[in-house]
């Protein structure tokens, strides 16, 4: 398979233009996880040659981490490992704290966790108004000096948010989510890193799995699985989706004889600097990855894609809910 690959401020060797996101991997707000077909799933990832592993302390609160270090162990210098800061979790539930003291924390907390001594690519995770953005942008140069870190990322910020950041270190990426559904990062931060050279960590590629085709209207979800509380899981949006999914299938099927899954990365691959992070618990959710690759939509596939969502999708929304409050 012709793995296609970018290259990324700070980062010697090129990254996949798909990574594997592993927040289900940690389980908590997916109802679970079974470790054992994470680490295999981690594992199929370098297989197919994904390189890139995205994953954050907050995922399953440590657990996302030490499961991609167990996976890593003895493979690290095969892969590019971009995890996240500035999220704190208690008895209050999941709030940003970007200071300086809680990154000091929690960056030794990640490199045991994931059995390295360095990370690739350190990502803020949401901007905190709280605390100045140059300050956290300070130390996280410091954190790069000192070589625990090869390049600094955020996400969910806008580019005003990273203008100011920038001004204390040199931004690589920013990671908003983005995929055939949630595109509201074409008005300002996907032309934004365009002009400044950042690379787009697409998250939510497949929508929490609404792109993958899987879907049905009796499909259910376990425990605290965060679809439970998804908007466009809920009727009377999520048969909109749902019939927005199947015009997509039938456009892949019939165009590019491709399924919608391959569909939906490719359009991420087709927007610019992108990477599609793409989440899965289980190796057989990776083998349709060689069919995102090697092809191209059209500016014509591109007008005709708007013109189905527009049809179907009457009343979208956003994937706002999923954003953790400040301190
Ligand atoms: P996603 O990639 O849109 O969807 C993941 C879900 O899709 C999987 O858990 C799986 O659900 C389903 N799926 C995957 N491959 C499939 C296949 N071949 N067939 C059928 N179903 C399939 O969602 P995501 O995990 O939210 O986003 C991807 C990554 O982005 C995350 O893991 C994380 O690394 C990152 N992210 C970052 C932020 C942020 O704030 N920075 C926020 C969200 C996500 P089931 O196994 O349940 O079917």
């Amino acid at each position: 398979m012709n793995v296609e690959t970018m290259r990324m401020e700070g980062i010697p060797v090129a990254v996949s233009r798909i990574a594997l996101g592993t927040w289900a991997i940690g389980g908590w707000m997916w109802g679970g996880a079974d470790d054992s077909a994470s680490v295999a799933t981690i594992q199929s990832a370098l297989d197919h040659g994904i390189n890139l592993i995205d994953t954050a302390p907050v995922y399953g609160f440590g657990h996302s981490e030490e499961v991609v270090g167990k996976a890593l162990a003895g493979r690290r210098h095969q892969a590019v490992i971009a995890t996240k800061v500035a999220l704190e979790w208690g008895e209050g539930g999941v709030r940003r704290n970007a200071t300086p003291a809680r990154i000091r924390l929690e960056i030794e907390d990640s490199l045991r966790r994931l059995r390295t001594d360095y990370i690739d690519l350190y990502q803020v995770h949401w901007p905190d108004t709280l605390v100045p953005f140059e300050d956290t942008a300070a130390e996280l140069e410091k954190l790069r000096i000192e070589g625990k870190i090869l390049a600094v990322g955020v996400s969910n910020f806008s580019p005003r948010q990273m203008d100011a950041f920038s001004v204390a270190t040199r931004l690589a990426a920013v990671q908003p989510p983005y995929n055939l559904f949630e595109r509201a990062i074409e008005a300002d931060v996907l032309p934004y890193a365009r002009e400044q050279g950042l690379a787009v960590l697409a998250y939510g590629a497949l929508c929490r799995g609404l792109l993958s085709g899987r879907m049905r209207a009796a499909t259910t979800f376990d425990g605290d699985d965060l679809r439970n509380a998804d908007p466009k899981f809920r009727q009377p949006r999520f048969a909109q989706y749902l019939a927005a999914v199947e015009a997509l299938s039938a456009f892949a099927r019939e165009r590019h004889g491709k399924s919608v899954l391959a569909l939906a990365i490719r359009w991420i691959l087709d927007q610019g600097p992108t990477v599609a992070l793409w989440g899965a618990r289980r190796p057989d959710q990776l083998s349709g990855i060689g069919d995102a690759f090697g092809w191209k939509l059209s500016a014509q596939d591109m007008e005709d894609i708007d013109a189905l969502l527009e049809r179907h999708v009457t009343d979208p929304v956003g994937p706002e809910f999923m954003a953790p409050s400040l301190r």
